[in-house]
């Protein structure tokens, strides 16, 4: 008999998890489901645009799902229109691996200001995700505060720090190049509410702040700690640690822009009007915990754009336990009910690399694969009618060639494709429906 399974959300936890379930099993049939028509979740719509190489990992995906017995279902957004119970009635198992698309919020007086712009916005924005191409955020200001010491602030500050040379071989959205390249941004400040040691980079990407061909990443030495205690230190501290020192010897003179790295500082309150003017921070210490604690010293600066990169939320879905605190699903190693997983960001919240969705996705089916048996659901072709029932248009992968077929026809210079922004846009190349 056929396992039936219902993944929900095409992004890298998704794909592995349809990989671990089928590997070497013809008894398993996937339908990978996504409210938009594109596949890749994180990929296309996180993952920065000049990081073109980190995106290639969508081959992968590409593989699984060229399998007969794994398929994508694009368009369908698991909530009002199709409930997870409805799933859960057509499929032996569902998982949830709907990632973490929403901001966790600053929570500081101000924080609603225009111009305070969570990462999970700007990112999908310059990414051309549709949710957020309407996002039009003023960059006709001189000063940016990012909050965070993670990977994505790195991103956040990179892609407004490049020039359009250095943006040529990447998927930028058109209406963000113009609009971040005709920017009179000069500096960027970055915010990190601990040490120099506790930072969450990854010295790769830190690395690369220091090779940007118009903008000096730039640190205050005396805010870290002498090399000669290096030696206990991760190796990923240690290399940070270099990178940093050597920002410490740079100068501010030596590049149009600067991208100012400041540690021991958490934001205590968003300044100006109706819209952002500046920002206050606290200074910190950390203790031997790591901890941070504030000092009571407050100091200002002006910026018009503040982009909290501090983290990531779960979309909580109507009929599922969700851990309102921690902003995911609550589960017990992925499974939240009887039949009823979750896997990714949506488990284990917004950490880690693409590949430890990897091993996720094979914990997950594993625990699939063992817990359930084939229970004479009827899965596909009753999702199928069920769609046709009511009016909801699946996208399939070859419907999703097809898109990514007029991005890349539509894609200038060393561009690797021109994005769509919109579904209506996407859609509209498709026609006829697919069903
Ligand atoms: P992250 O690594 O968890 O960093 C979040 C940062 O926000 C931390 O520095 C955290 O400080 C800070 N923060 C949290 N709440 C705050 C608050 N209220 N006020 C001030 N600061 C606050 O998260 P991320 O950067 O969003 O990245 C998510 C995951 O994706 C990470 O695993 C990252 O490595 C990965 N990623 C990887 C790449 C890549 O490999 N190229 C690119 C992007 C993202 P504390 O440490 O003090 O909590």
């Amino acid at each position: 008999m056929t396992l039936h399974v219902a993944i929900i959300g095409s992004g890298p936890a998704g794909y592995y998890t349809a990989e671990a379930l089928t590997k070497d099993r013809d008894d398993v049939q996937v339908d990978i489901i996504d409210r938009l028509p594109t596949p890749y979740g994180l990929i296309r719509g996180g993952v920065a645009p000049d990081h073109q190489s980190i995106k290639g990992v969508y081959k992968r995906y590409e593989k699984t799902n060229l399998q007969d017995n794994v398929r994508f279902v694009g368009n369908i957004e698991i909530g009002d229109a199709l409930s997870v119970a409805e799933l859960g009635e057509l499929y032996d198992a569902v998982v949830l691996a709907t990632g973490a698309g929403h901001d966790r919020p600053l929570g500081i007086p101000g924080a609603d200001k225009k111009g305070v712009i969570g990462s999970a916005a700007f990112v999908g924005w310059y990414n051309a995700h549709p949710d957020f191409a309407g996002l039009d955020p003023d960059l006709d200001v001189a000063a940016v505060a990012v909050i965070g010491n993670g990977n994505v602030a790195i991103d956040v500050a990179r892609v407004l720090a490049k020039t359009p040379d250095e943006m040529a071989v990447s998927d930028l959205a058109r209406y963000a190049a113009e609009r971040i390249q005709s920017s009179p941004i000069r500096d960027i400040h970055m915010f990190g509410r601990r040490g120099p040691v506790q930072a969450n980079f990854t010295p790769k990407e830190l690395g690369e702040l220091g090779e940007l061909k118009e903008c000096v990443a730039l640190v205050d030495g005396a805010q870290l700690p002498d090399a000669a205690g290096d030696d206990p230190l991760p190796p990923v501290k240690r290399k940070n640690l270099g990178h940093l020192r050597q920002f410490a010897q740079r100068d501010r003179a030596e590049r149009k822009l600067g991208l100012h790295l400041t540690f021991y500082a958490r934001p205590v309150e968003v300044l100006g009007g109706a819209r952002v003017e500046g920002l206050r921070l606290e200074r910190t210490t950390v203790d031997e915990a790591g901890l941070c604690h504030g000092t009571g010293e407050t100091f200002d600066i002006a910026c018009g754009l503040v982009i909290p990169c501090i983290g990531y939320r779960t979309q909580a879905i109507p009929g599922v336990a969700f851990d309102n605190d921690r902003g995911r699903f609550i589960n017990d190693d992925g499974l939240i009910a009887p039949g009823l997983y979750c896997t990714g960001w949506a488990r284990r919240g917004p950490t880690g690399t693409i590949g430890t969705n990897r091993s996720d996705g094979i914990g997950v089916a594993e625990a699939v694969l063992a817990d359930v048996e084939p229970g004479g659901k009827p899965g596909r072709p009753a999702l199928d009618r069920l769609m046709k029932e009511r009016d909801l248009w699946p996208v399939t992968f070859r419907d999703w060639k097809k898109i990514e077929a007029a991005e890349q026809a539509a894609a200038r210079g060393a561009a690797p494709r021109r994005k769509f922004s919109s579904i209506d846009e996407m859609l509209k190349i498709l026609k006829p429906p697919a069903i």
